[in-house]
């Protein structure tokens, strides 16, 4: 069983765009510029944010979180994103989701210009994903994508499960792993809330991705031998031995499945270092090579 390791291959993604972006600042081109919008004072999602614009830092880039009170007019919202789009000096933008009650998601998204839509979520950006043309990819899936091509990971004509069907985690994988592309070719099934034999289907696949949010649901017995298996679940867990009252996660049950995989993904360590590497490659590509 080998760990598929999100530190080191997240720090390798991550030190190629710091290198990539010092020469090209050098040759005198801009400095790529993500704007982060985070509206109210979730506690995942403020940390969530505040390791983006971190990791902006880490490369070179510059970045501008821009915050709004949980009780923010969409309005208000929807009029700081026209501003964001027709700011020349920002390449990308991002809004961390989820937003409030209030607000819809689907209309701040689909205000995003496509052409700054580093999460990927944009409905051009997703149908151009679907045909394969060139696009935003959505950060985590795609992380997960630089994952198994960084262990060089045989997916050809294998048999991938996604359990999960959410539009930035689930469907986008199914879509990902499907393509006619290296990582890709898999044959996909992918399972929701309402599959019925979802262990039969687990037993059966050679690539399994559990992204439905349900701490150590993944277990031994719906796993076979060598199978590899790749942990997006986050989810905090009381703990009061802990000093923050919490621990992180993930949906697989990483002791007991661990041993019989060929490769695995802990939690954490594993694919949320690679989102932000995903993230950070898509806001590099909206400044310097426009998709
Ligand atoms: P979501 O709640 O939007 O979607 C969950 C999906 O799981 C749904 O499609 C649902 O049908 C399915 N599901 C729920 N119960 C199920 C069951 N018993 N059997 C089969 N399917 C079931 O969640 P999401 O946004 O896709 O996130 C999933 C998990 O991944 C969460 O823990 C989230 O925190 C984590 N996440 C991690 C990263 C990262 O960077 N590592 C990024 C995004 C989300």
């Amino acid at each position: 069983m080998q760990i598929l390791d999100g530190k080191k291959v997240a720090a390798a993604v991550k030190n190629s765009i710091k290198d990539k972006t010092a020469a090209l600042k050098a040759s005198g081109q801009k400095t790529p510029h993500l704007a982060a919008i985070l509206v109210g004072n979730d506690g995942p999602s403020e940390t969530y944010v505040a390791n983006k614009v971190k990791s902006c830092e880490e490369v070179g880039f510059t970045s501008t979180l821009v915050r709004f009170n949980n009780n923010v007019e969409e309005n208000t919202l929807l009029q700081a994103i026209t501003k964001l789009n027709d700011d020349i000096a920002i390449d990308g933008i991002l809004v961390q989701l989820p937003l409030p009650g209030h607000i819809s998601e689907q209309k701040v998204i689909s205000l995003l210009h496509p052409d700054k839509d580093v999460d990927g979520f944009h409905p051009i950006n997703v149908g151009k994903m679907v045909k394969g043309l060139p696009a935003f990819l959505p950060a985590t899936p795609y992380g997960i994508i630089l994952m198994l091509e960084h262990y060089n990971i045989d997916t050809k004509g294998k048999h991938a499960v996604v359990i999960g069907r959410s539009n930035i985690v689930g469907r986008p994988m199914s879509i990902l792993l499907s393509r006619n592309t290296n990582p890709g070719n898999c044959t996909v099934t992918i399972c929701h809330s309402h599959t019925h034999n979802l262990k039969e289907l687990c037993m059966q696949a050679d690539i399994i991705v559990a992204a439905l949010g349900k701490p150590g649901f993944l277990t031994a017995d719906m796993v076979k031998k060598d199978a590899v298996v790749i942990d997006v679940g986050i989810t905090r867990v009381a703990d009061n031995s802990k000093k923050n009252g919490y621990v992180l996660k993930g949906d697989v049950d990483f002791e007991n499945v661990a041993p019989k995989c060929s490769y695995i993904t802990p939690v954490p360590g594993g694919v949320g270092l690679m989102t932000i590497a995903a993230l950070l490659m898509n806001t590099f590509n909206a400044c310097y090579c426009k998709v």
